[in-house]
């Protein structure tokens, strides 16, 4: 049975580049929306037109600011996509918005378009920390945000949330938590702020001019998220991954609100990527896209002639043939960051001919021995999942893995 597939669209344009954003998205390039909108389509008929009957069961458009699109150009992609690729029935299409670009007749407009999924970029709930990430909007507007997606048709949000921000206290964060839960969101993903070189953060900080966070403080807002968002409903499914249960547990115990689309890359299943940086997993490729938007845009308009393997379009400006230990490196990567499922025996033995235990013995064995991975049997096969101090050491773990 061929794997169904995934999509990435990337969408570059923010209205402000936030001090601790090291994603590749441009502020002030806003006049480039509908040449990059119609670049878009033009890859999508270009990997479209050599993809072969690929079924579609994800759909993620992340950015960025995604928001910053209108209805009409929400309508004209997914068309697009629907002429390009079979996409199924129950398929879960997602949108990245920041909350305070979106209007209910946008809303209103998007989920006719067949989004069905939201994911608001929230951060905090504390004005002083929404000031301090130089995030635009306040807690009022989150609020109305999502009541408005809701009234739009909305039945699947997810709210982000960002913890261990300079001077932040286990105080404001549980008050974030608890602000959050009122909302009833169906999903909440919640990350610790990372310092990225190159960002203002990261300059400020390497001179001494930002506060660093505690380590210690940090896992205790860690522990406290998974205590209190446990309490409130919220099944655990990935290290920084919360979906509200809701009696749909499957075998490996996933609320029907886990997010498909990056459960896909989680299990390493395929994925094409569309948009400028955007980074894809098909057919035996890793790639990406060409970073600016001018560039990309230019490769579009330009390299429609030119003979390239699927699923590498004219904007393709890196690719990398995987090897077989490629590819079993970021399966260990990548499955280990579910903290239910894990990585099972028999999955990692049906892709690879081989059992976990084969391959990396002595690192196995060394992880159990330092309580940082479990070992269990769940559905007649064993699992290997983090602890709850190997969520916390992370990357202590996924170092053993590294090709
Ligand atoms: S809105 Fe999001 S993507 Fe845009 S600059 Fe801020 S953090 Fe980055």
């Amino acid at each position: 049975m061929k794997t169904d597939t995934s999509i990435y669209i990337h969408i570059p344009f923010c209205k402000h580049r936030c001090a601790y954003c090291d994603f590749n998205t441009y502020a002030g390039q806003e006049d480039s929306i509908p040449a990059y909108v119609n670049a878009l389509i033009r890859e999508i008929e270009f990997i479209g037109g050599r993809s072969g009957q690929t079924n579609i069961h994800t759909v993620f458009f992340g950015g960025g600011t995604p928001s910053l699109l209108s209805g009409p150009q929400f309508a004209s992609l997914m068309d697009a996509l629907r002429a390009a690729f079979t996409l199924t029935a129950d398929a879960e299409v997602s949108i990245e918005a920041n909350p305070g670009t979106v209007s209910p007749e946008k809303l209103t407009a998007i989920r006719k378009a067949g989004i069905n999924r939201i994911s608001f970029g929230v951060q905090s709930a504390n004005m002083e920390e929404l000031r301090m990430l130089e995030r635009e909007h306040d807690f009022f507007t989150v609020i109305e945000a999502v009541s408005t997606a809701r009234k739009a048709g909305f039945g699947n949000l997810n709210l982000d949330l960002i913890y261990g921000l300079p001077e932040q206290s286990l105080r404001t964060w549980q008050t974030t938590l608890q602000r959050i839960v009122e909302l009833e969101p169906e999903h909440i993903s919640a990350y610790a702020l990372t310092l990225e070189h190159g960002t203002p953060f990261g300059k400020w900080s390497s001179k001494g001019l930002l506060p660093l966070s505690d380590p210690d403080l940090a896992a205790d807002m860690y522990d406290y998220a998974e205590e209190f968002l446990k309490n409130n409903g919220y099944i655990h499914y990935e290290i920084s991954n919360w979906a509200l249960e809701n009696g749909e547990s499957g075998t490996d115990r996933l609320s029907s609100f886990s997010c498909r689309h990056n459960l896909q890359y989680w299990r390493s299943l395929p994925y094409l990527a569309f948009g400028a940086g955007a980074h894809g997993y098909a057919s035996g490729y890793r790639y990406s896209n060409a970073l600016r938007i001018k560039t990309y845009i230019d490769r579009l308009n330009n390299g429609q002639n030119s003979k390239l393997d699927f699923p590498l379009s004219p904007a393709a400006v890196n690719q990398h043939k995987q090897t077989r230990q490629d590819d079993i490196s970021e399966y260990m990567l990548n499955n280990l960051r579910l903290v239910l499922a894990g990585v099972a025996e028999s999955d990692f033995r049906s892709r690879f001919g081989s059992g976990i235990s084969d391959i990396y013995p002595k690192e196995m064995n060394q992880l159990i021995r330092d309580g940082l991975v479990e070992k269990k049997t769940s559905e007649n096969s064993e699992v290997f999942r983090l602890t709850k101090r190997g969520r916390l050491l992370g990357n202590q773990v996924f170092m053993q893995f590294l090709p």
